[in-house]
């Protein structure tokens, strides 16, 4: 009986360590109402179309391709599903605190949009801030994230102060929460501003685009291919985004 009693209360507790998760970043409902728009770089099949990918968009300041493939670890892990394993790890962040999350391709295994067709979605439906996040091919010895910032162009003219205000807190965030250092061959201690990418040029919400790390460093591709780094890199963008929300 005894042992019974035992068994049942290191049940009890077992379950209790299982079934009672961790406080969360954000409480649920504090994001209730919000819109936060999600693009993840590339898409999963871009590499079969290099005629439309060669297709010129106007970025806002001049013309270029619609989209790239995007880069890829030396082992062969895509940055395009990086970014949509972190996109969606993100989406479940939001969505858990009430946000609506809306996205800029709805799968890992399409062709497109282009680049300024990705910045007019999320400027159609309203969204109240978004982030583009990729993963750089940089030179194999160099580290670390960069946070990409707008430059006043326009389209972006009203969002520039708050982009730059979230890009400050993201910054923060990834090394704080994440553990990845800022880049040491792009931008100036994590932050770099940018006239030439359509994403930042045609916003018309808070947007920053995020390269979380580069992809061709062994030390950086050892956390960018693994899930509970992944999850840290969402949790980072979750919380400025929180912040930037609802202070
Ligand atoms: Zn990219």
């Amino acid at each position: 009986m005894r042992r019974t009693l035992c068994a049942a209360i290191t049940l009890v507790a077992s379950l209790a360590g299982v079934l009672v998760p961790a406080a969360p970043a954000q409480a649920a409902g504090v994001l209730s109402g919000k819109i936060v728009g999600i693009d993840p770089g590339h898409n999963g099949r871009n590499y079969t179309s290099p005629s439309f990918m060669s297709k010129q968009i106007w970025n806002g300041r001049e013309w270029e391709d619609c989209d790239t493939t995007g880069t890829q670890t030396n082992g062969g892990y895509a940055e395009h599903a990086f970014n949509w394993a972190v996109a969606n790890y993100l989406a479940q962040k939001l969505r858990a605190a009430g946000a609506t999350v809306v996205w800029t391709r709805s799968s890992d295994t399409g062709i497109g949009p282009c680049v300024d067709q990705r910045a007019r979605l999320l400027n159609h439906d309203h969204a109240n801030i978004s982030i583009d996040i990729h993963a750089d091919g940089g030179p194999s010895g160099g580290r670390g994230f960069a946070v990409l910032l707008p430059v006043a162009d326009g389209p972006n003219d009203r969002v520039i102060k708050a982009s730059v205000r979230f890009g400050g807190y993201l910054r923060s965030r990834m090394i704080g929460m994440a553990g990845m250092p800022v880049s040491t061959y792009d931008g100036t201690n994590g932050l770099a501003y940018r006239k030439d990418l359509a994403g930042l040029n045609l916003t018309t919400e808070p947007k920053v685009l995020i390269e979380c790390g580069n992809m061709r460093n062994s030390t950086d591709a050892k956390l960018l291919t693994s899930k509970t780094w992944q999850l840290k890199a969402a949790a980072a963008m979750a919380s400025a985004i929180t912040k930037m929300l609802v202070g």
